[in-house]
């Protein structure tokens, strides 16, 4: 365009142009508030296209998908994930254990996630207890890691310093035996953009299982390491506003008490020494399957009207249960996972509508399937 037609756009059509950005922009910041973010984390980049044949209601949805795709992707605590700073998500191919015996080993220059084998990262950090991890009868080992180690190898310009997903410390254990298979967990202490201490636990599913379903069981290294957690969650909750008014000296402070409580994770988990080899693989498959399909069944049949959800992302089925237990089933009616979801993930999901309320019609629907599948009232 020559600068002579660009001096002709008439005077009014740059007053709508005018009126429809700020509109825009407000539009933008409100349907993100709505979508949960918290306005601080508000970023200035939001892609919409309009064609001249749209209506409202193309656009409406353009800009509300848009959005939900947005928070998700930039949620940098998720549960069971760490955060990837080079694919800025924790949802990437990097934010997860690739095998149900890594941990998590720290970040790469590029700030993506470096997953290890316990056991070979256990040798790395001159663990002097690693010939007692393997074989048999192999021993529970937890280690302490602080961040420093953590964030060595990462560039400032990837992340180093960022609050996005800041890691105090962590720790890590092995072998934990489901199925006859060795499962290595990573326990972290994460801050985030506002603040806030959260407790993460990277684990693999049947382990998260094991967990859930050792709520009520007061024996056992399952049922030691959900009440532990369950206590350091509490913890760190009544940490929180301490932590977040605290000036350097007192952060100290609280950070000596955060990597105590980690080293009493550690012993706490290793206290047991042995893992009982007495149990027949046939009563730990049993134990394995039928355990939190009993344990859905008992949520689902006590759960209220409102602990019904379908998730919009899997087109599963949710319940939630007990003390943070949530239970997937797919729309036929079949037990696929139970989990731990704590009520703020839950209410996240809420906010976000990636969890609807199922309607009295859904509920009943789903209640049939369930028991037609299983046989059973419920
Ligand atoms: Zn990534």
């Amino acid at each position: 365009m020559s600068e002579d037609k660009e001096d002709k756009i008439p005077e009014d059509i740059r007053k709508d142009c005018q009126e429809l950005t700020a509109l825009l922009n407000k539009l933008h910041l409100r349907s993100l508030e709505a979508c949960g973010l918290p306005l601080e984390t508000v970023p200035n980049n939001l892609q919409l296209q309009w064609l001249s044949e749209m209506n409202d209601d193309d656009l409406c949805e353009q800009l509300w998908t848009n959005c939900l795709e947005h928070v998700s992707s930039i949620d940098a605590i998720q549960t069971g994930a760490v955060y990837c700073f080079l694919c800025k998500s924790a949802s990437c191919a990097h934010a997860k254990p690739e095998t149900i015996s890594d941990v998590f080993a720290g970040y790469n220059n590029n700030g993506s996630p470096i997953w290890q084998e316990f056991l070979s990262l256990l040798l790395e950090l001159e663990d002097d207890r690693v010939d007692q991890v393997v074989g048999n009868n192999g021993r529970l080992i937890g280690k302490v890691m602080s961040r420093k180690r953590l964030i060595d190898k990462q560039f400032i310009g990837s992340g180093r310093n960022s609050l996005t997903y800041r890691i105090i410390g962590q720790m890590i254990a092995g072998y934990f035996r489901v199925n006859e298979q060795q499962c290595a967990i990573t326990i972290q202490i994460v801050e985030n953009a506002s603040r806030i201490l959260h407790l993460q636990i990277i684990a693999p599913a049947a382990m998260q299982e094991m967990l859930a379903d050792s709520e009520e069981k007061s024996t056992g290294v399952f049922a030691r390491l959900y009440h532990t957690l369950h206590e350091l969650k509490h913890e760190l909750h009544s940490m929180n506003s301490k932590w977040k008014q605290a000036d350097q000296q007192e952060r100290g402070q609280l950070r000596e008490k955060i990597f105590s409580e980690l080293r009493h994770l550690g012993n706490m988990i290793e206290r047991k020494g042995r893992q009982s080899k007495r149990r027949t693989q046939h009563a730990q498959n049993r134990q394995n399957e039928n355990r939190p399909i009993a344990n859905a069944m008992d949520d689902l049949s006590n759960a209220a009207d409102h602990h019904f959800y379908s998730d919009k992302a899997r087109g599963s089925i949710v319940v939630a249960g007990k003390r943070g237990r949530a239970h997937v089933f797919n729309p036929e009616g079949k037990h696929v996972t139970s989990l731990i979801l704590p009520s703020d993930k839950l209410e996240k999901r809420e906010q976000r509508k990636r969890y609807i309320h199922l309607n009295k019609d859904e509920r009943e629907k789903f209640k049939d399937a369930v028991k037609e599948h299983y046989g059973k009232e419920v």
